[in-house]
């Protein structure tokens, strides 16, 4: 595969461990670019978005990973998500400068961040984990050591060019020897920025854990695609309520909503708030040229 942005998963043969390769670069420069975001806000956003990529295909649930981070720091904004079909979409707001003594708490603002799953056949899951630690890792790793979940292992490393990342997880069952789980989590522990980042998955492998047996599946191709449309937005209007909606109209003139995923741009004038409001839902584009 040649895609540059790709998500691949290996198993180790002797013991029930398992392991997940995520390399971002085309998506993560369309969805870096969007922001005004620098040094460390921007490599948090990175970051993030390797988690829910590696994430997705761990649970391989199908669905969708969102990991959202809310408060009153210099980021004051962190959203990212990745669905089944290898979409990645993400965005964050920064308003101030990071200090570089700041841990996670204080660059957000807030003390905690939320990881939804949506499937198509159940209710969505919200895991809550607070923010520990001075590195999106630390924060899940404590997340995943403290809620009923299987012990699960992050590193990631994000730069302008290219957000990578692998996580192992230990599966139930029992280990060939007492010793493999921490071996292995020691060897992973060796990895580079670089070497997440540039080798080629096997070669990375090889170079980390060459005395176990590795077995590597073929990779999904990832990439950056916005979930946002019309008719999602009219949905919004919807539950702002008619009178909020006509006050903006009242003001604007037309109701102009941005995505903060992708900017793509969506109007409404009055005639299609009214249709909005009246049917409940929005028309096919065809239908609303007046
Ligand atoms: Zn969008």
């Amino acid at each position: 595969m040649n895609s540059s942005d790709r998500s691949q998963r290996f198993l180790f043969e002797d013991h029930p461990i398992r392991g997940q390769h995520v390399t971002l670069e085309q998506s993560w420069k369309e969805i870096a670019q969007q922001g005004e975001l620098e040094g460390r806000g921007l490599s948090l956003l990175g970051e993030a978005l390797v988690v829910v990529a590696l994430l997705v295909d761990t649970l391989k649930i199908d669905g969708s990973v969102t990991l959202q981070i809310r408060g009153t720091g210099p980021v004051e904004l962190l959203v990212v998500e990745a669905n089944s079909k290898h979409e990645v979409r993400g965005t964050a707001r920064q308003v101030g400068k990071i200090e570089e003594q700041m841990d996670l708490q204080q660059i957000f603002g807030s003390d905690y961040l939320v990881i939804t799953i949506k499937t198509e056949s159940a209710e969505p899951h919200q895991g809550i984990a607070p923010l520990r630690g001075i590195n999106l890792s630390d924060a899940l790793e404590y997340y995943f050591a403290t809620s009923e979940q299987l012990p699960t292992h992050f590193w990631l490393a994000c730069d302008e060019k290219n957000a990578s990342g692998i996580l192992i997880q230990k599966l139930p069952g029992k280990l060939k020897d007492d010793d493999a789980w921490d071996r292995v989590l020691h060897l992973a522990s060796t990895v580079t920025d670089d070497e997440m980042q540039r080798l080629a998955l096997d070669d990375l492998l090889h170079r980390l854990f060459n005395e176990e047996i590795v077995r590597l599946f073929d990779p999904h191709a990832i990439k950056f695609s916005c979930s946002c449309s019309r008719e999602r937005t009219a949905a919004m209007l919807l539950s702002l309520g008619k009178a909020e909606a006509s006050e903006i109209l009242e003001a604007e003139g037309e109701i102009s909503v941005s995505c903060e995923f992708c900017s793509a741009n969506y109007s409404f004038d009055q005639i299609d708030v009214e249709q909005v409001f009246s049917e409940g839902a929005v028309a096919p584009p065809s239908a609303t040229t007046h």
